[in-house]
């Protein structure tokens, strides 16, 4: 299957396409991912995505397509992929689109995940990321590891993402209402949009979201 998740930060975007991805045997993209490792490897791709990543702004699409593109051509997403981050515009929805067709393929679905503002911004202040890996995310209230600062999973430092501070969270919400909800009339169009609350358990969230995209699918 080709999955696009959607929605705004702090929907659960980057917990629900690690369970996701695994249950559909398909590999997990997340361009926001991408960055961070092109970050703390000091790539200049990397250099060039920090100050944007750093002030809640897109990273500019001539850079963010050709990395999504790169990676998406790997021979572990030949048979199909879940997009997590990406895309984040209708130009990136565009260039997606054409790179799809250009191969001969499409998408099966885009899960948009709903989520009320006032709990997002909740979400975020007390989320706490795994430096071994982005997809052992932790709360400090609703989620809590065992031992403050420690991943139950890997034992590795917990930490809070600098862009998760209240006043970039602010920016990157007026982004993502401005230049990513677009993107779901964009698809909305094509007949791919199955939309499911992501408030509750991240297990029902899981259980609804496979349940709505084999509905979709069989559509
Ligand atoms: P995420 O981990 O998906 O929340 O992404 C973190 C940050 O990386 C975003 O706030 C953007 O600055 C940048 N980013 C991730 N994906 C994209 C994209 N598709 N287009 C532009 N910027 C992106």
């Amino acid at each position: 299957m080709r999955i696009v998740l959607v929605g705004p930060p702090g929907a659960g975007k980057g917990t629900q396409a690690a369970y996701l991805a695994k249950n559909l045997s398909i590999p997990h993209i997340s361009t926001g991912d991408l960055f961070r490792a092109n970050i703390s490897q000091g790539t200049p791709l990397g250099k060039r995505a920090k100050e944007f990543i750093d002030a809640g702004e897109l990273v500019p699409d001539e850079v963010t397509i050709g990395m999504a593109r790169e990676r998406m051509a790997e021979p572990d997403a030949v048979n199909g992929f879940l997009l997590d981050g990406f895309p984040r515009n209708v130009a990136q929805a565009e260039a997606l689109d054409a790179a799809l067709k250009g191969d001969g393929v499409a998408l099966d679905a885009v899960l948009d995940l709903e989520v009320p503002e006032d709990e997002v911004v909740k979400r975020i202040a007390g989320r706490r990321i795994c430096r071994n890996d982005s997809a052992h995310v932790f709360h400090v209230t609703y989620n809590p590891p065992k031992t403050e600062g420690v991943c139950d999973v890997c034992g590795g430092e917990l930490y809070q993402r600098a862009d998760d501070s209240e006043e970039t969270v602010r920016r990157r919400l007026e982004v993502y209402h401005t230049q990513t909800e677009p993107i779901i009339d964009h698809y909305r169009a094509q007949g791919l949009v199955v939309t499911i609350s992501a408030l509750g358990e991240v297990t029902e969230v899981t259980e609804r979201a496979m349940a709505a995209l084999k509905r979709g699918a069989a559509a």
